[in-house]
């Protein structure tokens, strides 16, 4: 600190903040600290938030002002205290719950408040400079020492300070360009901005309806219909995550979900209570129910006005061509086909010439502690038996192959995989498929009681590829599932992996209504079914998901043309389009099979993600601050970066202006709606009166 400074502190920004720290340092240093407040408004209008008014930061609660009346011996009353409340009621969406905060406020006039402040501070000596814009903040010896800036003249402005208290507002410069080194953040994350609008109004009164104005409470309206927050769905509905399937009450945040922008990080995670209809989607095909909450908004394809979002209970069952179908993602096609899969990311081992080896630990003695025992150390060494996989495998036609055979007839035992059939062709083949991979192999026949067919085994004796291929595809029947890269390999290689997995455990359906012959796989492992519903969407066939309730497993049958494609001939699929689905460049369109609506109280989640999944935007909440019987400061707050994404993804031009209009309009209570515009209203809704207000500003 500069002994020689102009003043002891400067504050630049004489808003809310500004003109409490002024008077706060000028009282407690009792009016020995030489204060001065710089401020861009002009002397006639303190306080003025933005070029365009005095918005904002009218509510306050009857403790703050006490605070300053007993620390400051401020005291606030009339004209500038407008108006009294009890509390503040916070309402759900439904408007059927709502939380009391109790305690008295009161309303600010906003134009008439600041002036009361710069005169307190005036007399405790505090002194201001007005129209001076601040523009830098000027550093000696790696401390700040004082402000530039330029007056309204447009000449220049400097003074130092032992302390300067940048009080500028939430987008303010001089932290933009703070000229020392610190841990203050320099800019503001646009997701952490909230835009904020409002407008004081004075109307006739309508319906008498306490959820909509009372004069004696201010009212937050957490609404989700203007803007969509907290969309939800029923407890239970499975989300397809990366490498898993999961409940969505089991999802995590970090977890990847499958979204139309392809694999995407869950950012957010909410759940709330709800008591009403949710409706009951069935899409066709899937034959998964899903259960939303009415507004939850749904992402449709119609054939003649292409996509668009509808709110869940706007949506009808399709029963035509032309009727609204459901947009299931698949996941993106990668950019790089996956051609190698690097074995040292799913099995541990030690690497050496191209080649992973098992592991053992060894143990020996090393050397003596100081109070004589031995001492042990432990190393990992390279296993005896020499058993290895190559460090980068090929995925060629041979090994995708191989792994579908994993996945329907394999079976880990004593370490080994074990593939069963009683096939002797098919033993073949596949004794052939691990020899191409280099792996040794034994093959043995296990005869059966009551079965005239013995069962025979290729057991590989590697048990790092059983490693390798439990930790890719699962051990066990129940938990059996895809990894996600199988998405990304190549055409060729995904049929040759489908040709394993159906050849193994698939079958043929004869139709006893003369429809042509299904192909059926059928698993008891849920995640297997949906991930392979997926890889068949992936190459062009849409198979229906069928639950075998009484033996708990899922059938995934794919008829006709479509069925074709996985028999032996393996053709092209043809991609017909019949009232079922649609197949659309990454996404599948499935029709809906059935709408219901079931009475549900409990918990509905929900889950923020880049992608499409949930159209959510942070934080939406609608106020209406009584400021007397027939007028109110009415108005909202959004996540800025919310209401941008919202807009785009739902081709929309949402502005807040035009949100507080449906807010206003939808309001039973005020009508005939007019702008205050009283000497003291403060150019009440001038211009552009959006501001900026940080999220994390404790400022309501
Ligand atoms: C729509 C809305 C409603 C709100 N409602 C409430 C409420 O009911 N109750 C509540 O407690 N809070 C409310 N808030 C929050 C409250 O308004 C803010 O927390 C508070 O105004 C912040 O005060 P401040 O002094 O930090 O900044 P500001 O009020 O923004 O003041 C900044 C001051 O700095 C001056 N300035 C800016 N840049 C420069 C520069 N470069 N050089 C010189 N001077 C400069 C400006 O002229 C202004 O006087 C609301 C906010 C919004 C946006």
């Amino acid at each position: 600190m500069n002994p020689d400074s102009d003043y002891d502190v400067i504050i630049a920004g004489g808003g809310m903040a500004g003109l409490i720290a002024a008077a706060s340092v000028a009282h407690y240093s009792n009016q020995r600290a030489r204060v001065l407040v710089v401020d861009r408004n002009p002397a006639s209008e303190p306080g003025k938030k933005t070029h365009n008014g005095w918005t904002c930061g009218d509510a306050v609660s009857r403790n703050s002002l006490n605070y300053l009346a007993r620390n400051l011996g401020i005291q606030y009353g009339r004209p500038e205290v407008e108006h009294d409340v009890k509390g503040i009621y916070v309402y759900s969406p439904d408007h059927k719950r709502k939380v009391l905060f109790e305690g008295e406020g009161h309303l600010l006039n906003r134009k008439l408040a600041p002036r009361r402040q710069v005169t307190d501070a005036q007399k405790l000596g505090v002194e201001f400079r007005w129209g001076v814009t601040a523009e830098r903040l000027l550093a000696e010896d790696g401390h700040i020492a004082g402000v530039s800036g330029r007056d309204s003249e447009g000449d220049a402005f400097r003074a130092t300070a032992k302390v300067v208290i940048d009080a500028t507002g939430s987008s303010s410069v001089l932290r933009r360009f703070l000229p020392i080194e610190s841990y203050i953040e320099r800019e503001i994350d646009m997701d952490d901005i909230e835009a904020t609008g409002r407008y004081i109004l004075e109307f006739d009164r309508g319906a008498e309806d306490e959820t909509y104005f009372t004069p004696e409470y201010c009212l937050i309206h957490l609404d989700q219909y203007l803007a969509p927050a907290g969309y939800c769905v029923a407890p239970e509905t499975p989300i397809i995550c990366k490498n898993s399937l999961k409940t969505i009450g089991e999802v995590k945040l970090g977890d990847e979900i499958l979204t139309s922008e392809g694999w995407m990080p869950v950012s957010g995670t909410s759940v709330r209570n709800f008591t009403g209809n949710l409706v009951v989607i069935t899409p066709s095909m899937l034959n998964q129910e899903v259960k939303l909450t009415p507004e939850h908004l749904v992402r449709v394809w119609n054939r003649r006005t292409g996509e668009m979002w509808r709110r869940a209970d706007d949506l009808t069952e399709s029963t035509r061509r032309n009727d609204d179908y459901l947009v299931v993602p698949l996941p993106t096609p990668a950019e790089e086909i996956v051609s190698q899969l690097d074995s040292l990311e799913h099995v541990d081992g030690i690497t050496k010439d191209g080649y992973l080896y098992v592991t053992i630990k060894r143990s020996f003695f090393n050397g003596r502690a100081p109070d004589g025992s031995w001492r042990r150390k432990t190393v990992l060494a390279m296993h005896p038996k020499r058993t290895r996989i190559p460090a980068t495998i090929p995925l060629d036609k041979s090994c995708s192959e191989l792994c579908g055979w994993y996945v329907s007839e394999g079976s880990i035992k004593k370490k080994h995989v074990t593939i069963s059939n009683t096939d002797s062709q098919i033993i073949a083949r596949v004794s052939r498929l691990v020899k191409e991979q280099g792996s040794n192999y034994v093959i043995w026949k296990v005869l059966r009681r009551g079965r005239s067919k013995p069962c025979f085994n290729v057991e590989i004796t590697n048990s790092l590829l059983a490693r390798l291929l439990e930790s890719l595809f699962g051990k066990g029947a129940r938990v059996k599932r895809l990894p996600s890269w199988i998405h990304q390999i190549s055409r060729e290689n995904k049929l040759a992996f489908l040709t394993g997995m159906y050849r193994g455990d698939g079958s043929v359906e004869h139709s006893k209504r003369g429809r042509s012959d299904a192909r059926s796989y059928t698993t008891t492992s849920h995640a297997l079914a949906v991930d392979l519903w997926l890889l068949l969407a992936g190459v062009g066939v849409i198979a229906s998901i069928k639950r075998n309730k009484k033996k708990n497993a899922w059938a995934i049958v794919a008829y006709g043309h479509q069925a074709d494609f996985l028999g032996e001939g393996l053709k092209k699929a043809v991609r017909k389009q019949n009232i079922g689905f649609a197949l659309g460049r990454g996404k599948v369109y499935l029709s809906i099979r059935k709408l219901e609506r079931e009475w549900y109280s409990g918990p509905v989640y929900d889950l923020n993600s880049g992608g499409d999944f949930t159209p959510l935007f942070n934080v939406h909440n609608c106020w209406v601050f009584p400021k007397g019987q027939n007028k109110v400061n009415i108005g909202l707050g959004v996540s800025k970066a919310g209401l941008d994404r919202r807009n785009r993804r739902f081709n929309k031009q949402d502005n807040l202006q035009g949100l507080i209009d449906e807010y206003v309009g939808a309001n039973s209570v005020i009508k005939n709606p007019r702008l205050a515009s009283g000497e003291d209203d403060g150019d009440n809704a001038k211009g552009n009166w959006q501001v900026p207000v940080r999220r994390q500003n404790d400022c309501m």
